[in-house]
């Protein structure tokens, strides 16, 4: 199964935290209800952990993205799993993981494909939105030829999910009464807050209001995993065509680039697990609501689109309000 070789590194993590641990009871005391926070650069976009409980470390929580990415998932990690695997290195667990995704990329019909690394190379938009390099739209025939190439492993659609589904299990095994987990685009609400209101996750807005404020906000109680794919996280725009890191491996150009009329621009899961919501945030965005809400109740999720002209479609098991700003909440 997929969690055998991650749960190996996970045990040395844990042994690690149970250290970490030790020190931050002596420093602050057992019984503390205030929640402890940690923020850091992890798979290069930042993550914050927030706790509640005494138990565990919100820097050995960080700690585990910093390695799952660096010793397993990267593509770029010298040392990782998948970097060796793209370099013809056979491994189990990524092994495990691609069949993971070549499931979503079933059900999908084709619009969620990890065995694109080539095109996203290819495309490099992280890289020119980082700043690192110069966009260069590729040829048409680069394209098709970087479409052909199934051989080289790009997991970065589901990294974010993968972290906060073994932090999960890290948390189980503590007594922590609530967390918040942001990895990015994803984030894991668990437990409660010791005043017991709902926990607040707000939803970037895709037209990048000046003042930060989010475009709504999702309320929630007990455990869930919710992930935003968007068009406005990375990107370029070039000769009035915007040109982001979500690829339609259909066509090999980033998803809705040449969309005419109404089109997503930003869509949230909200999933039992991390892997899901990741996978299905981007497999929905590349879908569109026609097939995405489809797909979404296939696996139990709830979705919510925002689309370019401000509409907002969302899965039946969603309550909109809509309350001086869009409060999003389960039914
Ligand atoms: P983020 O990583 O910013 O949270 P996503 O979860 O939507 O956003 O993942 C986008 C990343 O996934 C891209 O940077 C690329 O590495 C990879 N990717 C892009 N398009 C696809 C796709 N159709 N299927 C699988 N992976 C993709
Ligand atoms: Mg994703």
């Amino acid at each position: 199964m997929i969690h055998s070789g991650l749960f190996k590194q996970l045990k040395k993590m844990v042994a690690v935290t149970a250290i970490g641990l030790m020190v931050a009871c002596m420093m602050n005391g057992c019984g503390n209800l205030a929640p402890q926070t940690a923020s850091g650069l992890v798979m290069d976009t930042v993550f914050t952990v927030t706790v509640y409980g005494d138990e565990a470390s919100p820097a050995e929580i960080l700690e585990i993205g910093e390695r799952l990415d660096t010793e397993v998932l990267s593509k770029f990690s010298e040392s990782s799993l998948v970097y060796e695997y793209n370099l013809g290195a056979a491994s189990e667990v990524v092994e495990n993981l691609i069949e993971r995704c070549d499931g979503i990329n079933s059900a999908s019909a084709g619009a969620f494909d990890v065995r694109l690394g080539a095109l996203s190379d290819l495309w490099n938009i992280d890289g020119v939105a980082k700043g690192e390099t110069e966009f260069r739209l590729p040829a048409s025939e680069a394209i098709e030829t970087a479409l052909e190439n199934k051989d080289i492993i790009d997991l970065g659609a589901v990294g974010k999910g993968i972290y906060l589904d073994e932090v999960r299990t890290v948390l189980n095994e503590k007594n922590v009464t609530g967390a918040v987990i942001s990895a990015g685009g994803s984030i894991l609400i668990y437990g409660a807050k010791p005043d017991g209101t709902p926990f607040k996750v707000g939803i970037k807005d895709p037209f990048e209001s000046s003042d930060g404020t989010p475009f709504g906000v999702i309320e929630l109680t007990g455990e869930h995993f919710i992930s935003t794919s968007g068009s406005y996280e990375r990107y370029i725009d070039e000769g009035g065509v915007r040109y982001h890191h979500i690829l339609d491996p259909r066509t090999g150009y980033p998803a809705w680039t040449n969309g005419e009329g109404i089109y997503p621009v930003s869509v949230t899961i909200i999933a039992g697990d991390g892997f899901t919501s990741d996978a299905l945030s981007t497999a929905c965005f590349v879908l569109g609501p026609g097939e995405g809400l489809e797909l979404a109740g296939q696996y139990g999720a709830e979705i919510i689109y925002i689309m370019n002209d401000g509409t907002v479609i969302t899965s039946d098991g969603i309550i909109t309000e809509n309350d001086s700003r869009l409060i999003f909440s389960l039914k």
